[in-house]
């Protein structure tokens, strides 16, 4: 049987590493504070906004909600972003994408101060991740290194494969697998003969949007498989792009959907928030 990789549990145990952070920043006088901005009523983004609320709520971090109307435009938005970048008080900004249409997210995710960046999607976060200065590295990717370190997978020397070149998962996974001396191919819609490719990895990390895409002809004996994926199914259920009945009798490790990668954004988004107070005060 492969070993249940459990996200909930890595999560919660990060949350409480940097409870313990913010009560001792708390001691010395800093309180640390996330500014949340969302624009218009989309439901899936107010189930995440609320979570994040609640996670701060529970690690000890303030958090400023700002709820906009959908007809906000593009410049009043930018002037609140100015405002929250001047704020000593705020130290992470996170814009809730996607934006309404009529919003330029380049030019909001622009405008946030590279140093309150916690989404880490700010064009000077991905330089800085790939000539490995300090800096945000964007939440997802970034768990996925946590629940392979903290589940005793080795990276350093193994053939990591990435599907998926986006770039808040794929291309941020490929150089985090990079930094922590992976030997690493990012794979894509364009790849000829994907499964010749993914059955090279000892590490297969599926970033793809397409449910269950990924069989065990994909996958070889041993592997490690991290799934990025989440869809519901009709009957309402959530699965990921690994058909995860399929592969988990071949696999070393793998990642379930719900309860894997998944818990893991928001703990990293935390752990931003509560690093974005030494990189302020660098
Ligand atoms: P995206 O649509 O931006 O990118 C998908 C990538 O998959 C593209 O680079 C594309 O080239 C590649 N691709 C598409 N079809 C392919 C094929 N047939 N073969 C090989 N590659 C193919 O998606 P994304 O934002 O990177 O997200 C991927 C999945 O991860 C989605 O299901 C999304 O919901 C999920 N996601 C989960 C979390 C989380 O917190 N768990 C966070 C972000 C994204």
């Amino acid at each position: 049987m492969p070993q249940i990789i459990d996200g909930k549990a890595i999560s919660t145990e990060i949350k409480d590493e940097l409870k313990v952070k913010v009560e001792e920043l708390k001691a010395q006088g800093t309180q640390v504070c996330l500014a949340v901005i969302q624009v218009g009523n989309d439901p899936a983004s107010s189930v995440y906004v609320g979570n994040k609320k609640k996670a701060c709520a529970y690690i000890g971090i303030e958090s400023l909600a700002y709820e906009l109307p959908e007809e906000t435009t593009q410049e009043e938005l930018l002037e609140l972003i100015g405002e929250l970048n001047a704020k000593k008080e705020v130290n992470g900004i996170l814009v809730q994408l996607p934006l309404p249409k009529h919003i330029d997210e380049d030019a909001v995710i622009r405008a946030i101060d590279p140093k309150k960046d916690v989404d880490g999607f700010h064009p000077q976060s991905v330089g800085a991740l790939c000539i490995g200065q300090p800096g945000f590295v964007s939440c997802t990717p970034a768990g996925i290194i946590q629940l392979l370190k903290r589940s005793g997978i080795e990276i350093a020397g193994k053939n990591c494969v990435v599907i998926g070149r986006s770039n808040i998962v794929g291309k941020p996974m490929a150089l985090l697998l990079l930094r922590e001396n992976g030997t690493v191919t990012v794979t894509h819609s364009k790849t000829r003969d994907l499964k010749e490719v993914t059955k090279q990895a000892d590490i297969l990390v599926v970033a793809i949007g397409k449910p269950k895409m990924i069989t065990r002809e994909y996958v070889k004996e041993g592997a490690v498989v991290i799934d990025v994926g989440i869809h519901r199914n009709e009957n309402s259920k959530l699965c990921g792009d690994v058909d995860y009945d399929d592969v988990a009798p071949l696999c070393s490790a793998i990642t379930p959907v719900p309860g894997g990668v998944g818990p893991m954004t928001i703990a990293m988004l935390m752990h931003n928030c509560v690093e974005s107070v030494a990189l302020q005060n660098l």
